[in-house]
């Protein structure tokens, strides 16, 4: 598994945007963000104002960052994203929304993205009742996602549940509580996308 290990809050701080990297902290007042709205770094208030490229590399990091995707990972998502029929943006978001750990997330499974990883990869989600321990699985509509049938898992889904019972289940996702199950009802569209990403600017960048 890869993972991005640095400081979470700094990489929000230096996108000046919420990557929504630490769960519930995210939405309470102790977000770096909220209290110290600038980059990171000694002279970062002073930096020079973007260029084009900048704003489109900027974009692109932005979205790595926020689905903890490495650079040969996502050449790889937006090489898929071009051979796929339709608008090459719109495939990339849907690409990096179907990854399991995505929907483990967005389904409230796990308190924040790591976590979701860190849960599948030990091997504690099945699909279709097979076990998958691999993030990156694409899921398809008619997926069900549930814990593994050990206590100990079913402890920890019910408890990430609880915490995330305020939060809002994409219209592609359907989450039944009670029974820590997680179907898949739809293919995800560009508007079930949470963050206000301008893939635009991304694919501008990685079709040169
Ligand atoms: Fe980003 Fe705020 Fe969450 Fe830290 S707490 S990861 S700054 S959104």
């Amino acid at each position: 598994m890869t993972r991005i290990i640095a400081d979470k809050c700094k990489l929000c701080r230096r996108e000046g945007m919420k990557l929504f990297l630490k769960g519930q902290r995210c939405f309470t007042e102790k977000c770096a963000l909220s209290r110290r709205d600038y980059p990171p770094g000694v002279h970062a208030q002073k930096r020079a104002k973007l260029t084009e490229y900048g704003v489109r590399l900027r974009e692109k990091q932005k979205l790595k960052r926020i689905y903890g995707v490495h650079e040969a990972k996502f050449k790889r998502y937006f090489q898929e994203a071009e051979r796929l029929k339709g608008n090459t943006g719109e495939n990339l978001m849907m690409l990096l929304e179907r990854r399991l750990d995505n929907v483990v997330l967005a389904s409230g499974f796990a308190l924040s993205r790591n976590h979701a990883r860190q849960l599948i990869n030990h091997g504690h989600f099945t699909v279709n009742g097979r076990k998958v321990d691999v993030c990156s699985f694409q899921v398809r509509p008619g997926d069900v996602i549930t814990p593994a049938s050990k206590e100990a898992t079913k402890k920890i889904v019910s408890e990430a549940i609880e915490v995330n019972k305020q939060q809002t289940v994409p219209a592609w996702i359907e989450v039944k509580a009670d029974a820590l199950t997680s179907r898949i009802v739809a293919v995800p569209r560009r508007e079930d996308v949470p963050h206000p990403i301008q893939e635009q600017l991304i694919i501008e960048l990685c079709s040169k």
